[in-house]
This record gives C-alpha cells, sequence and structure tokens, in this order.
C-alpha cells in the first residue's frame, strides 16, 4: 500500500505519495550518512538557534499543522492544536536543556582523572504511528538534532502530509539538508534501513508486532533500540477519592484523540462502595460529549482514524458482550456510514475479562469494581502491558504504598497520565523498553565515553 491521506470524517482520498524510487532511497540514505560527519561537529549554539527557530514556526502555523493533523487522523482541532504547542514546547526544552544534559561529568576512579562525555551515535531511525503524528516525532528528533545525530522517519501510511510538513519545518528553520528526512518506504525498505551501517539507533512507537519486528533485525545487526508499544493502563478509583474529579478528568484520560493514545485510561477499575456514584456521574458527563466533525473546535469525539481500525473495535465490543460485557451507553456508530463511534461504557464483565489482555485502542472504557486495595493491585497488574497507570485516593499514605506495586513507568496520583519533555516516558513488560523525553530519554541514543587519564 502506498502512502495516502484519507480523510475519516469526510472518508474522501485527499493525496496519494508513491514509496520512493530506489535512487532517491539510495541518495537520502548517503546524504544522511555524510550530513552527520559534519553535523557531529557543530556548535551546540548553532543546533539551538535551529531549534528554537522550529519552535517559533510551529508556534506561528500552528493552524496549518493542526489542520494537517485532523485532516489525516481525524484528532478534534482543539487537541491538534495543543499537539502541536506541545512539540514547540519540547523543542524549546531541548534547545535550552542541551548543553546541561550533553555536559562531561567528572567520575570517581583510579586513575588521576576520569569523566564521562557524550558523543552522537549516528543516524537514528524512527519509525513513528499516526496518532500523534507530530508529538511522536519531535519527541525523539528534538533529543537527537541536539545530540548531534542525523534522522531518518519513516511515518505511518497514513499520516504523509504531517511527515512532509515536519521535514520542511526544520529544511525552513535553517536545518542543513540530510539532518532530518523523511522517507516514504515500505517495510522491505525499512529493513535495509535498518541493515545500513550508518544507522546506529532505532526507535519505534507502534503496536507489538511491528516493534517486535522492527527489533528483530535490529538486534540481528546488535543495534540500539528503544521500543514504546501499547498498554491497558488501569485508572483506580478508590472510595476517599475525589469522584467529581475523577469523573471529570476520566473524559480526557479515555476520550482525548478519540480513545487512541498509548496512555489511555483503558480500564477503570473502581471500588466497590463509590461504583454506582462514579458510574452516575460518569455516565452524564460521557453523554454530554459533542460527538461529529474533527474540524470543529466544540467537538470532543471524532471519527477514529481508519476504517480497518474501527472493524477492529466493533469486533472486540462483539466479544466484550459474548463475555458478559453491559453497553450502558454508546456501543454504535455515530451514524451508520461514518467513523465514528460513540463513547461507549461497559459493565458487569467479569475481573478476569479478556479484555484486560489486549488493548482498547478506541472510545470504549471497561469499568470494573474492586473491594480491597490488595484486589486493585492485581486487577492493575493483570494485563501484559506496563505503559502507564492512574490511581485516586484521598490518602497519601495508600498512594505511597501502592506506586511502587504498580507495574507500569508511570504512575499519576489524582491526575490523568500525560507525557511532557521534562520527564521520562516510556514502558515495562509488553509495553517496550528505554525511555523517551528528558535527560534520561536524550542518553538513549548517545556513546557514553569514558575518558581517563593515568
Ligand atoms: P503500527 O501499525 O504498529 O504502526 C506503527 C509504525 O510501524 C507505522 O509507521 C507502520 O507503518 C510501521 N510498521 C508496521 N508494521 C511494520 C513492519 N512489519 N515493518 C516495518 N514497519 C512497520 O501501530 P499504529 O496502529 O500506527 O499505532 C498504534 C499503536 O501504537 C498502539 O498500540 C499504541 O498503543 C502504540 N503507541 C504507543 C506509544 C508509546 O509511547 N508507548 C505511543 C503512541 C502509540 P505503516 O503505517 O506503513 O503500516
Amino acid at each position: 500500500m502506498a502512502y495516502r491521506t484519507f480523510n475519516p470524517y469526510t472518508c474522501k482520498e485527499e493525496a496519494r505519495f508513491n514509496f520512493i524510487s530506489k535512487t532517491e532511497f539510495n541518495e537520502k540514505l548517503k546524504l544522511a550518512e555524510s550530513s552527520f560527519h559534519h553535523w557531529k561537529d557543530t556548535a551546540l549554539e548553532e543546533r539551538s538557534s535551529i531549534l528554537l527557530k522550529v519552535a517559533e514556526l510551529l508556534e506561528k502555523e500552528e493552524e496549518k499543522h493542526a489542520k494537517l493533523i485532523t485532516t489525516e487522523m481525524g484528532k478534534p482541532i482543539s487537541q491538534s492544536r495543543m499537539e502541536v504547542s506541545k512539540c514547540a514546547w519540547v523543542s524549546r526544552y531541548y534547545a535550552e536543556k542541551a548543553a546541561e544534559f550533553l555536559a562531561p561529568v567528572k567520575m570517581e576512579s583510579t586513575a588521576q582523572e576520569s569523566y564521562i562525555r557524550f558523543d552522537p551515535l549516528g543516524i537514528i531511525f524512527a519509525v513513528m504511528p499516526w496518532n500523534f503524528p507530530y508529538w511522536q516525532v519531535f519527541r525523539y528528533i528534538a533529543p537527537n538534532f541536539m545530540a548531534g545525530n542525523t534522522g531518518l522517519l519513516k511515518h505511518a501510511s497514513n499520516v504523509p502530509l504531517c511527515a512532509i510538513a515536519m521535514e520542511q519545518i526544520f529544511l525552513d528553520a535553517g536545518a542543513p539538508e540530510g539532518i532530518f528526512q523523511n522517507l516514504l518506504i515500505n517495510y522491505d525498505q525499512v529493513s535495509q534501513v535498518i541493515k545500513h551501517p550508518g544507522v546506529r539507533g532505532i526507535t519505534l512507537t507502534g503496536s507489538n508486532y511491528a516493534g517486535y519486528k522492527v527489533a528483530e533485525l535490529a538486534g540481528t545487526m546488535g543495534k540500539k533500540t528503544v521500543l514504546e508499544l501499547g498498554g491497558s493502563d488501569p485508572y483506580v478509583i478508590f472510595a476517599d477519592a475525589d469522584l467529581e474529579n475523577a469523573a471529570e478528568t476520566g473524559i480526557m484520560a479515555r476520550f482525548q484523540n478519540n480513545g487512541q493514545s498509548c496512555i489511555a485510561a483503558k480500564r477503570f477499575i473502581v471500588q466497590e462502595e463509590v461504583f454506582d456514584s462514579f458510574l452516575a456521574l460518569f455516565r452524564e458527563k460521557v453523554e454530554a460529549l459533542k460527538v461529529g466533525d474533527p474540524m470543529d473546535p466544540e467537538t470532543v469525539i471524532g471519527p477514529v482514524a481508519r476504517k480497518d481500525l474501527l472493524l477492529e473495535l466493533e469486533n472486540q465490543l462483539r466479544h466484550i458482550v459474548v463475555q458478559g460485557g453491559k453497553i450502558l451507553t454508546g456501543g454504535r456508530r455515530h451514524s451508520p456510514k461514518s467513523l465514528i463511534l460513540k463513547p461507549t461504557i461497559i459493565t458487569d464483565l467479569p475481573i478476569d475479562a479478556r479484555i484486560n489482555q489486549d488493548e482498547l485502542f478506541g472510545p470504549i472504557i471497561p469499568v470494573f469494581s474492586f473491594k480491597t486495595e490488595e484486589e486493585a493491585v492485581q486487577m492493575a497488574n493483570n494485563t501484559p502491558f506496563g505503559l502507564a497507570a492512574s490511581v485516586w485516593t484521598g490518602s497519601r499514605e495508600r498512594a505511597d504504598r501502592i506506586a511502587p506495586r504498580i507495574e507500569s513507568g508511570t504512575v499519576a496520583i489524582n491526575g490523568m497520565v500525560k507525557s511532557e519533555p521534562n520527564l521520562p516516558f516510556g514502558g515495562v513488560k509488553a509495553s517496550g523498553f528505554g525511555r523517551e523525553l528528558s535527560e534520561i530519554g536524550m542518553h538513549e541514543f548517545l556513546n557514553v565515553k569514558t575518558v581517563s587519564y593515568f
């Protein structure tokens, strides 16, 4: 399949691109490699001023980029604008912090003097998903750009206009050609990029299937990999929590991006005493959500990104019902031909329901109930995934007890899980390995070099 822009709201194809030719492919790889040899020696100030210009351009042209996102994958426009603005934030963050993160660190040793320095590695290849088509790319390219690595991007095949626009922003900001290139390529070419000797690191955000395929090949080539994969994050609500806040925040935690976020709250787990009252509050809020045209700034729920994804969600919904799940609200399309699934609440599932083992990548939320703290922790961890979790409680002691016991890369207490530039982000178990963002994320694709003077 070639790259194509298929507007999931209008259900119309708006653009189509062929995979690049073999000659173009080879030229781009050659350029990435030769560019690295001078980019690694550029002054940090030079990289920083370009990245600051990138941030400025993103802010100046926010509306243009937001519209591309909404057109290609259906995110409500108000959220697309926030995504673009967050990309400006991460660009500025690394432009300003890189000198600190890359500064040599003195170490105690048996030598007269030792220190570690952080040198660039080479080309870092990113395979990225469509769900946050700008944010996923920026959180990878901003630190690598500052580190002196060069970037090659294989974006998801339904967001080519976003990919092309991001490459252009860097050129417009004054980045030399070849520092960050977009490749419209097929899976065979993905393998060729991974095998290329100049490619020293691979980062993939996406499904487990794609992640394991790419990491398998990278492993046989001995190349460093970071995998950001799926999640089935629990949203645990204790009886002593602020229920109104938990219900209000739960709306965005589950339905942001039409339910297609890796760190969405995908299983609500609510203490028995407050189960009915929480559900009543939450249901009322869900039924009040504006569903429809994602270009309308008031819309909260738009279409899922592709028809095959909607069919998969409908299939999961059928299995949920077969397992005893009751549809409290939603459960059907906004209109028969649209790709919009109404926000859906499921109750009455057994605690070991199959859905704990899968990822629900759309606007559906199963709500389970629990009795004790111990049971809550067990239910939260009863999934192969380990990306993030939210815990709602009025007790700091309880939060402190539970946070270390949750098997995930992030735990949010009395709030929704969010990524931000200054905090490390990533998962454990089937949610992947390695971290993005913060100083820790920047260090993933650096040569941590020990220098000793004897
Ligand atoms: P996907 O189907 O795995 O696609 C992700 C990327 O991998 C796309 O560029 C895709 O290209 C490529 N790809 C797929 N199979 C491949 C293969 N065999 N060889 C080479 N490349 C391959 O995932 P998605 O549907 O776009 O994204 C949704 C998934 O991403 C969810 O599971 C979500 O939880 C996860 N995600 C995780 C995070 C995180 O930070 N942990 C963040 C966002 C999303 P094509 O489009 O051309 O197929």
